[in-house]
């Protein structure tokens, strides 16, 4: 268990939308994958692609995920992804004003098979990732078996949480305009992509640390239990197992660093831990790095 005992969270945060699929889910994957594909937080098309569900037909029913205790944040997944959010809103409402940027909590969706977005139609296969024209970030939360079964991360909720708050690291990105100005199209392992992947991995890394002396001031405990080193490699883990060159191992075989968008395992790993063991937004200047 990650949460602490005693903690509460909200509900009416992250929407659901499950059953059916949106009209001409699985089709045109192809050009919907390709404006996805630069939002997209761990970089699975290649490995997901044949995974894909089909999706029934009819409509898919949208509700909002319900109040949660710590107790279910710690054994049920929608309830693990509300708390993670709630954890990172007040994180980040406490941390961005020091940007001189405003803080705005991105908008979060669970969905099952494909579902419409601000940036065109995703899928299972897309992976988690956010959109910053619609500023939500969208995950299917099936992603997190495949992690394991596809992708080889070791289980556990902070594997889970950490790719959460990745996520809302680009959000945070966003809107404190760290996304203006880069080379987004650019490939390679100390390309501006890679730079932004790794600054989001640095981000969750900052998070994890912070969650467990922020106390909730609706429940008067910390969101996190402290973090067990079981918990963290769990999370490493996760971090290496979407690495640009286990990805490219696993589609191709062959390793080519010149097309990597997200950083290798290690980079990603590295990055991760040195949000978590340094704890500011200057230690995650990846952008001004001399090595990544
Ligand atoms: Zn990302």
């Amino acid at each position: 268990m990650t949460f602490t005992e005693g903690g509460s969270f909200e509900g009416g945060r992250v929407r659901s939308r499950k059953g059916g699929a949106v009209a001409g889910g699985g089709i045109g994957l192809g050009i919907v994958a390709f404006l996805i594909y630069q939002f997209t937080g761990v970089n699975v098309a290649p490995v997901l692609e044949n995974l894909q569900g089909a999706g029934g037909g009819g409509q898919q029913q949208e509700t909002t995920i319900e109040t949660c205790s710590a107790a279910d944040a710690n054994t049920n997944r929608e309830c693990r992804l509300s708390a993670t959010i709630r954890s990172l809103d007040a994180f980040w409402a406490a941390t961005v004003p020091a940007t001189g940027a405003q803080f705005s909590e991105p908008d979060a969706l669970s969905f099952e098979a494909a579902t419409s977005t601000g940036c065109g139609n995703a899928t299972s296969s897309t992976g988690p990732f956010y959109c910053p024209p619609d500023q939500t970030i969208y995950l299917d939360l099936g992603f997190f078996d495949l992690l394991q079964s596809q992708f080889g991360a070791s289980d556990g909720p902070l594997a889970e949480e950490y790719v959460i708050a990745h996520e809302y690291g680009h959000h945070i990105q966003n809107i404190t305009g760290v996304m203006d100005g880069i080379d987004r199209q650019g490939t390679g392992s100390d390309s501006d992509s890679v730079r932004l992947e790794l600054q989001a991995d640095c981000y969750a890394g900052m998070w994890t640390n912070d969650a467990v002396t922020r106390v909730d001031p609706k429940t008067g405990v910390t969101f996190l239990d402290p973090i067990t080193e079981e918990q963290l490699n769990d999370a490493l883990s996760a971090a290496e197992a979407v690495g640009d060159d286990h990805i490219q191992e696993q589609s191709s075989g062959g390793v080519n660093p010149d097309t990597w968008t997200h950083g290798s395992g290690d980079q990603r790993h590295n990055w991760f831990v040195t949000g978590y063991n340094e704890g500011t937004l200057a230690a995650c200047d990846t952008f001004s790095a001399d090595s990544l």
